[in-house]
C-alpha cells in the first residue's frame, strides 16, 4: 500500500488566558481585542491564526478544537507533535498538562491518552498496537529521563530512516490510560524531586512527553507507526530578552539555545532557506521532523492578555505568526510486507526492461543515423509509445518514492559533480556518526559522572554519619573518662576510708588488748581484793579480840594502878605520921614515877592502838554496812521468793485439800453405791429366801465393804506418799531456782561493778590520751626550745669567749697600770659578779645539756614508733596500688565490653541505609498487570511489546 506525500501548513493557534488574581490586583489593563474566529488585535495591529481562543475558552473546547484530531492521525500511521509556546506562566502548562486529575480541568496530554485507547477499542480487531512512551526534559542543553533519573544526558542519534530519535532514552510498554497517567505522575514527580526551585526550573526547560504507536494488521500484515510529540517549551520571554539585548550572560544562553535555535529553524523554514539548523540544540534535532518534516504539527501559542506582558505577547503572537508559514510534507510510516515488496520489484524489474528496450531502441536508431541513414519516422524513437508501454508501472513506482530527504546537494550556489556529491555526503554521513558516537561517549561520561556524585553523596552521607558516630563516641568516651575519673576519685576516697578504718581497726584493736589487760588486771585485783578483804575481816576479828583483851587488860591494870594509888595515898596519909620513912618515899616516889611515865608511854600507844583500831574499825564498819546493805537487798529478795514459794504451796495445799476432800466424796459415794448395791441384794434375798441368810448375807457385805475401805485406805496412803515426794522435789526445785536467782544477783552486781571499772578505766585511758597528746606537745615544744638553746648556747660561748678575751686583755692592761689604778676595787666587783653571771650560764647549760641527753634517749623510741608508721604507710600503698589495679583492670574490662557492644551495634543502621539506598523498583517492559476489562470490552487488541524498539 502506498501513499502520496502531503504538503501542509503548521497549524498554529492562539490561546489567551485570563487576568490572574495579581494582574487584576495591580489593575492591569486586558489588552487582546478578538476578530472573529481566526484573529486578534493587540495595539492596533492584527494577528492571524489558524484558530485564536479567547480567555473563557475551556479545557475541553481547546482539546476539541486543537487537539482531538491529532488522535487520528497518529493512530493512522502519520507522526504528530503539539507545542506549546509562550512566556512564563502564560498558560503552556495549563493548557498541555492541566490538572492531570481533575476530568474538567484537564490539559491535552491525558484528554489524547485517554482518546487514543477509546479510538483504539473502536477499532478494526484485526489490528495489533503496540503502545510506549517516553518522558524527558530538557535542561542547558543536556536530556535528561524523567522515568529514569540516573540517564541524565541522553545523546540524540538518527535512525536507519536518518530520523533523528534520544537514544537509550526509557520506552515503557503501556496498554491502558492509567498506565499512561501512572508514567507521567512518576515522570513529573522525578522531575521534583531532582530540582529545588520547581517554578525556575519548569520555565527555563522544555519537557517533551512522547507516545509510540505501532499497529500491525494480522490479517494483511500491514504495520503503521506513529509518533506523538507533545512539548511543553521553556518560557519565550528569555528569547525576547536575548534578542534585544543581544548579549547576555553564558548560562542564559545555554538556558536558551534550544528555544533560540528552535527561532532559527522556525525562521529558516519560514524563509524557504535551503539550510535549516537543525543540529544547533538537542530540541530542533529531536523535533527535526516536526519542523518541516514529515509530521502534522500543531503549535499553541500561549499568551498572557495583560497590558503589563505587552512586549511579550506580541513577539510571542510574531513568533506564531512566522511558524505558520513552515510547511510539512507529511507522508504515511508504512512498513512494506513481503508480498507488497515483491510486486514493488517486479513493477521495478518490467521498468528497468522497458527502459533497456527504449535504450537499444534508440542506440539503434542512432547508429542509424551516424552511418547517414535516414531513418523513417515511423522507426524512430517514440516516446509516447514507451510511455504507454510503461505507464501503468510509473504510476506505481512514482508513489513508491520515499519522502525527501533534505541533501546537501540542494545547496544554493554550489555545484557539484555526482562523485564529488557522493564522496561529500559519505563524509557528512561519518561525521555525523562521529558526532553521534562522540553524544554517546558523552552521555556515558555524564552517566559516569552522576553515578560518581551519587556514590559521592552516599560517600558523604557516610561521612556524615561515621562523623555523627565518631561525635556521639567522643562523648561516649568523655563521660567514660569523666566515669572513670569519677570512679577514680571514689577509689581515693574508699582507699581512704580504708585507711581511717584500718587506723580505727588498730587503734580498736589496741584498746581493746589493753582493756582485756585492764579486765585482767582488774579481776586479779579484785581477786587480790576479796583476799585482803577475807583477811583485812580476820584481822579485824583478831584485832576486836585484841582490843577486848586490851581493855580487859587497861582495866586490870587501872584496877591495879588504882589500888596503888589508894595505898600510895594510904601511904600518903601516912607520910605524916611517919616522917622518918621519907627516904623510903622518896624512892618509892621515884618507882612510881617510873611507872606513871611507864604507864603514860604505855597509855600513849595503847591511845594510838586504839585509834589505829577505831579508824579500822570505821573502815570494816562501812565495808560492813556495805555487806549489809548488800544483804538487806539479798534478804528482800529471798523473802520476796519465799512469799511466792509460800503462796505457791499454799495454792498447792488448797489443791492438796481440795483433792483430797474430792476423793473423800469418791470414797463416801462409792461406799454408798456399795451399800445400796447390797441393800438391793438384800432385799431381793429377803424377799426370796424370807430372811434365811440375810444374816449371812449382812456380814459378807460388811466384809466386803470392809476390804474395799482398806484397799482405798492403801491407795490414799500411796497416794499421799507420792504427793509428799513430789512435794519434795518441788522444794528442792525451788531452792535450786533460788540458787540460781541469787547467782544472778551476784553475777549481776559483779557486772555492774565490772563496768563501773571499765568506765573508769575509760576516764583513764581517756586521761591518758590527753596526757599523751601533752607529752607530745610539749615534746615538740622541747625539740624547739632545744633548738633555740642551742643556738642561744652558740651565742653565749661566743660572748665567753669574747668575755674571755676581753677579760684577759683587761687583766694584763690592769696589771700594767696597777700602780695607778683606783678603782681596782669596783672593778674586782665587777668581775666577781661577772663571775657568778658565768657560773648561772654554766649551771643552765648542764642543765639543757641534761634536757638534751634526755630528749635524745626519746629518740630511739620516737624513730620505732616512725618506723612502724612508715611501714604501714608502705602496707597501706601496696593496698591501694592492688585496688588501683584491679580499677584498671575492671575498667579495661569495661572498655572491652563497651567496645564490643558498639561493634554489635555499629553495622546495623549502615546496612539499613545501604540497602534502602539501592532498593530501586526495577522498571522492565511488560511488568504492569495484565488485560484489563477494557479488552474484553473492545475488539482491538493491544500487544505489549516484549523489548525497546526505537524505529
Ligand atoms: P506556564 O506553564 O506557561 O508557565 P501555567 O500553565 O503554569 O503557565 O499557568 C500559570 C497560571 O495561570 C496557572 O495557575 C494556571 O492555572 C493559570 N492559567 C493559565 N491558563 C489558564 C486558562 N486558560 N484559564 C484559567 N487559568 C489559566
Ligand atoms: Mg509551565
Amino acid at each position: 500500500m502506498t501513499d502520496a506525500a502531503a504538503e501542509t501548513t503548521i497549524k498554529v493557534v492562539c490561546r489567551f488566558r485570563p487576568l490572574n488574581s495579581s494582574e487584576v490586583a495591580r489593575g492591569d489593563k486586558y489588552i487582546p481585542k478578538f476578530q472573529g474566529e481566526d484573529c486578534v488585535v493587540i495595539a492596533g495591529k492584527p494577528y492571524y491564526f489558524d484558530r485564536v481562543f479567547q480567555s473563557n475558552t475551556t479545557q475541553v473546547q481547546f482539546y476539541n478544537a486543537v487537539a482531538q484530531k491529532i488522535v487520528r492521525d497518529v493512530l493512522e500511521g502519520y507522526n504528530g507533535t503539539i507545542f506549546a509556546y509562550g512566556q512564563t506562566s502564560s498558560g503552556k502548562t495549563h493548557t498541555m498538562e492541566g490538572k492531570l486529575h481533575d476530568p474538567d480541568m484537564m490539559g491535552i496530554i491525558p484528554r489524547i491518552v485517554q482518546d487514543i485507547f477509546n479510538y483504539i477499542y473502536s477499532m478494526d480487531e484485526n489490528l495489533e498496537f503496540h503502545i510506549k512512551v517516553s518522558y524527558f526534559e530538557i535542561y542547558l542543553d543536556k536530556i535528561r529521563d524523567l522515568l529514569d533519573v540516573t540517564k541524565t544526558n541522553l545523546s540524540v542519534h538518527e535512525d536507519k530512516n536518518r530520523v533523528p530519535y534520544v537514544k537509550g532514552c526509557t520506552e515503557r510498554f503501556v496498554c491502558s490510560p492509567q498506565e499512561v497517567m501512572d508514567a507521567i505522575d512518576e515522570g513529573k514527580n522525578n522531575r521534583h524531586v531532582a530540582v529545588t526551585n520547581m517554578n525556575e526550573h519548569s520555565s527555563r526547560s522544555h519537557s517533551i512527553f512522547l507516545i509510540n504507536i505501532k499497529q500491525e494488521n494480522t490479517q494483511t500484515e500491514q504495520k503503521l507507526t506513529g509518533k506523538l510529540y507533545l512539548v511543553d517549551l521553556a518560557g519565550s520571554e528569555k528569547v525576547g530578552k536575548t534578542g534585544a539585548e543581544g548579549t547576555v550572560l553564558d548560562e542564559a544562553k545555554m538556558i536558551n539555545k534550544s528555544l533560540s535555535s528552535l527561532g532559527n529553524v522556525i525562521s529558516a523554514l519560514a524563509e524557504g532557506s535551503t539550510y535549516v539548523p537543525y543540529r544547533d540544540s538537542k530540541m530542533t534535532r529531536i523535533l527535526q521532523d516536526s519542523l518541516g518534516g514529515n509530521c502534522r504539527t500543531t503549535m499553541v501559542i500561549c499568551c498572557s492578555p495583560s497590558s503589563f506582558n505587552d512586549a511579550e505577547t506580541r513577539s510571542t503572537l510574531l513568533f506564531g505568526q512566522r511558524a505558520k508559514t513552515i510547511k510539512n510534507t507529511v507522508s504515511l510510516n508504512v512498513e512494506l510486507t513481503a508480498e507488497q515488496w515483491k510486486k514493488k520489484w517486479e513493477k521495478e524489474k518490467e521498468k528497468n526492461k522497458t527502459l533497456r528496450n527504449t535504450v537499444t531502441w534508440l542506440e539503434t536508431e542512432l547508429n542509424r543515423w551516424r552511418k547517414g541513414e535516414t531513418v523513417p519516422v515511423e522507426e524512430q524513437f517514440d516516446k509516447e509509445k514507451a510511455k504507454a508501454e510503461v505507464q501503468d508501472v510509473d504510476a506505481a513506482a512514482a508513489n513508491d518514492k520515499p519522502a525527501p530527504t533534505p541533501s546537501l546537494g540542494a545547496l544554493p550556489g554550489v555545484k557539484l559533480t555526482d562523485a564529488e556529491k557522493q564522496k561529500y555526503e559519505a563524509e557528512m554521513a561519518k561525521l555525523y556518526k562521529e558526532m553521534d558516537d562522540k553524544d554517546d561517549e558523552i552521555n556515558q561520561q555524564s552517566q559516569l559522572v552522576e553515578e560518581l556524585k551519587e556514590q559521592m553523596l552516599d560517600l558523604e552521607e557516610l561521612l556524615g554519619s561515621s562523623r555523627r558516630d565518631h561525635a556521639t563516641l567522643q562523648s561516649e568516651l568523655n563521660r567514660l573518662l569523666a566515669e572513670n575519673e569519677a570512679s577514680k576519685e571514689e577509689v581515693k576516697e574508699v582507699l581512704q576510708a580504708l585507711e581511717e578504718l584500718a587506723v580505727n581497726y588498730d587503734q580498736k584493736s589496741q584498746e581493746v588488748e589493753d582493756k582485756s589487760k585492764e579486765f585482767e588486771a582488774l579481776s586479779e585485783e579484785l581477786n587480790e581484793k576479796s583476799s585482803s578483804l577475807a583477811s583485812i575481816d580476820s584481822e579485824l576479828q583478831k584485832l576486836k579480840e585484841m582490843t577486848n583483851h586490851q581493855k580487859k587488860r587497861v582495866t586490870e591494870m587501872m584496877s591495879s594502878l588504882l589500888k596503888d594509888l589508894a595505898e600510895i595515898g594510904i601511904a600518903v596519909g601516912s607520910n605524916d605520921i611517919k616522917q622518918e620513912s621519907s627516904g623510903v618515899i622518896d624512892e618509892e616516889f621515884t618507882v612510881a614515877r617510873l611507872y606513871i611515865s611507864k604507864m603514860k608511854s604505855e597509855v600513849k600507844s595503847m591511845v594510838r592502838r586504839s585509834k589505829q583500831l577505831e579508824s579500822s574499825q570505821a573502815e570494816s564498819l562501812t565495808r560492813l554496812q556495805e555487806a549489809e546493805s548488800e544483804l538487806t537487798a539479798c534478804q528482800l529478795r529471798v523473802s520476796q521468793q519465799e512469799a511466792k514459794i509460800k503462796s505457791l504451796t499454799d495454792g498447792l495445799q488448797n489443791v492438796e485439800q481440795k483433792k483430797r476432800q474430792l476423793q473423800e466424796n469418791v470414797d463416801l459415794l462409792n461406799e454408798e453405791i456399795v451399800r445400796i448395791k447390797a441393800q438391793e441384794k438384800v432385799n431381793a434375798m429377803e424377799k426370796e429366801n424370807e430372811i434365811q441368810s440375810a444374816h449371812e448375807v449382812k456380814e459378807a457385805v460388811e466384809k466386803q465393804i470392809q476390804s474395799h475401805r482398806e484397799a482405798y485406805q492403801k491407795q490414799i496412803s500411796s497416794l499421799r506418799d507420792e504427793l509428799d515426794s513430789k512435794e519434795k522435789l518441788v522444794m528442792e526445785l525451788q531452792d535450786l531456782n533460788q540458787q540460781i536467782v541469787l547467782e544472778q544477783e551476784r553475777l549481776k552486781v559483779e557486772h555492774e561493778k565490772l563496768k563501773a571499772a571499765d568506765q573508769e578505766k575509760n576516764r583513764q585511758l581517756q586521761e591518758l590520751t590527753v596526757l599523751q597528746d601533752r607529752r607530745e606537745q610539749a615534746r615538740q615544744d622541747l625539740k624547739g626550745l632545744e633548738e633555740t638553746v642551742a643556738r642561744e648556747l652558740q651565742t653565749l660561748h661566743n660572748l665567753r669567749r669574747l668575755f674571755v678575751n676581753d677579760l684577759s686583755r683587761r687583766v694584763r692592761k690592769n696589771a700594767q697600770d696597777s700602780e695607778d689604778s683606783d678603782d681596782s676595787s669596783a672593778q674586782k666587783q665587777k668581775i666577781s659578779f661577772l663571775e657568778s653571771n658565768l657560773e648561772q650560764l654554766t649551771k643552765v647549760h648542764k642543765q639543757l645539756v641534761r634536757d638534751n641527753a634526755d630528749l635524745r634517749s626519746e629518740i630511739p623510741k620516737v624513730e620505732k614508733r616512725l618506723r612502724a608508721m612508715v611501714e604501714r604507710v608502705k602496707a597501706l600503698e601496696a593496698a591501694l596500688k592492688e585496688a588501683k589495679e584491679s580499677a584498671a583492670r575492671e575498667r579495661k574490662l569495661y572498655q572491652q565490653e563497651m567496645e564490643r557492644i558498639k561493634d554489635a551495634a555499629k553495622p546495623k543502621p549502615n546496612m539499613g541505609r545501604r540497602n534502602s539506598a539501592q532498593i530501586a523498583k526495577p522498571i522492565r517492559p511488560g511488568q504492569l498487570p495484565g488485560s484489563s476489562p477494557l479488552f474484553s470490552l473492545n475488539r482491538s487488541n493491544i500487544i505489549r511489546g516484549g523489548g525497546n524498539d526505537s524505529s
